[in-house]
């Protein structure tokens, strides 16, 4: 390679994303990138549109949250725009179930710790003000562990994920905020999984303070965009006292080009960064779609064709450990245990991306982000048969037909 090396065009594949995310974006969003015109990040339309996404945002996450809008970029930009009111030395109680959670630790203990803890170990610094309460792979976090963690360390912040990706699991939001509420803690929560996927509105749950996601899991909106952040007066207030080491993240100064000043709506924003024309009409596509579609209507529609793809794998033999509604994580039957890897490597080889988990144990994640028609999730269960057969198992396709014909037959005439 030269340093003035020029490459061919770079094709990338159409493929299934049948993972934990990204799921494929929606035809309509596409559609707005591409129609969008050139205009700068302060052209009246684009404003109009960052402010009327606010206003979306907080439909969808079902609040009135003044302080609600959009971080560029994905997941981990919101959560570390959510995060960044973490103070050194700041006490912290900390809920780790899977691979997010894990790194949603690591970056608690990034925020709390002191100069010197940090250079002691840089990467993976251990904060004296942070307890992680570790809950092992495949469990829930349930409400008595929040419970009995808060009571015994009374911290200032509390966190958790809401649905756990890597390993598939729903943690107890409610109890969460319960238990935040009864002790005092100001509640922060990954909600990048459940967001658009689950029907939950944020304002029910008073003891949580601070909310974070992303804009290409449920919400269905790759084309690089906004992961979506709410916060309430009493976080917005104490980070205005604390203050926080961020320009780019601070969230009193991102939420001011989405038309939020001095805690207050106005008409339009002010420059804090550069904002994508293209993404803000993306962005705004991908809001609509889920607002028209409506929550309720797909989050049981995630319940139900979820179900018949856990039914399905169920028949072939795997085990299923997961309870998101989303994706389904799952061991191999016995005599193809220990193969995963080279499994999901021969389905991503042709198109089909499912994936592995990214923290032990090793197994198998199929996710079905808007995939939800009988037709993809047959397309999802036949591929993964196929595939398993090409290894040996010796699965009879006509069965598993079957087994999804009767699901959807008898789960349509229930209704
Ligand atoms: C995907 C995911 C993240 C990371 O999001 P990115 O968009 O990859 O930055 C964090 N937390 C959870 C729970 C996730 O599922």
């Amino acid at each position: 390679m030269t340093t003035n090396s020029i490459f061919p065009q770079l094709e990338i594949p159409d493929t299934l994303a049948a993972g934990p995310g990204p799921g494929n974006t929606d035809e309509r969003v596409l559609q707005a990138f591409t129609n969008a015109g050139m205009a700068d990040h302060m052209q009246p339309d684009v404003l109009r549109g960052m402010v009327e996404c606010k206003f979306m945002l907080r439909s969808l996450f079902g609040t009135n949250n003044t302080y609600t809008f959009g971080v560029a970029g994905t997941g981990w930009s919101g959560l570390d725009c959510m995060f960044s009111a973490v103070m050194p030395g700041d006490t912290v109680v900390a809920f780790a179930n899977g691979t997010f959670s894990g790194i949603d630790a690591l970056t608690l203990n990034m925020k709390a710790a002191t100069a010197n803890e940090l250079m002691v170990d840089s990467l993976n610094p251990k904060a004296a003000s942070v307890v992680v309460i570790e809950v092992p792979h495949g469990q829930s976090v349930t409400g008595e562990m929040v419970e009995a963690a808060l009571a015994e360390y009374k911290p200032k912040w509390a966190f958790m994920a809401h649905w756990e990706t890597g390993s598939g699991r729903i943690n107890d939001i409610r109890g969460f905020s319960d238990a935040c509420e009864r002790h005092g803690a100001m509640g922060l929560i990954d909600a990048v999984s459940s967001l658009g996927v689950e029907n939950f509105a944020i304002d029910d749950y008073p003891g949580i303070a601070g909310w974070a996601s992303c804009p290409q899991k449920g919400v269905l909106c790759l084309p690089l965009t906004y992961a979506p952040v709410s916060f309430t007066d009493q976080y917005i207030e104490t980070l205005k006292a604390s203050g926080c080491r961020t320009f780019v993240h601070h969230p009193i100064m991102e939420a001011r080009h989405w038309g939020i000043v001095d805690g207050a709506d106005v008409e339009k924003g002010t420059y804090h960064r550069t904002h994508s024309g293209y993404a803000v009409a993306a962005f705004h596509e991908a809001l609509r779609i889920t607002l028209q579609e409506g929550l309720a209507k797909r989050a049981a529609n995630y319940v139900y064709h979820e179900a018949a793809l856990s039914e399905a794998v169920t028949a072939m033999g795997c085990e299923v450990t997961s309870n998101m509604t989303s994706l389904v994580v799952l061991n191999l039957p016995d005599d193809m245990a220990g193969r995963e890897m080279e499994l999901v490597q021969a389905c991503r080889a042709e198109g089909f991306g499912i994936w592995p988990t990214l923290s032990a144990p090793v197994q198998v994640r199929i996710g079905i982000l808007n995939q939800l028609t009988r037709a993809s999730i047959t397309d999802i269960v036949n591929r993964f048969a196929e595939a398993m057969n090409k290894m040996g198992a010796d699965l009879d396709l006509t069965a598993v037909n079957d087994r999804l014909d009767t699901y959807y037959s008898k789960s349509l005439a229930a209704e």
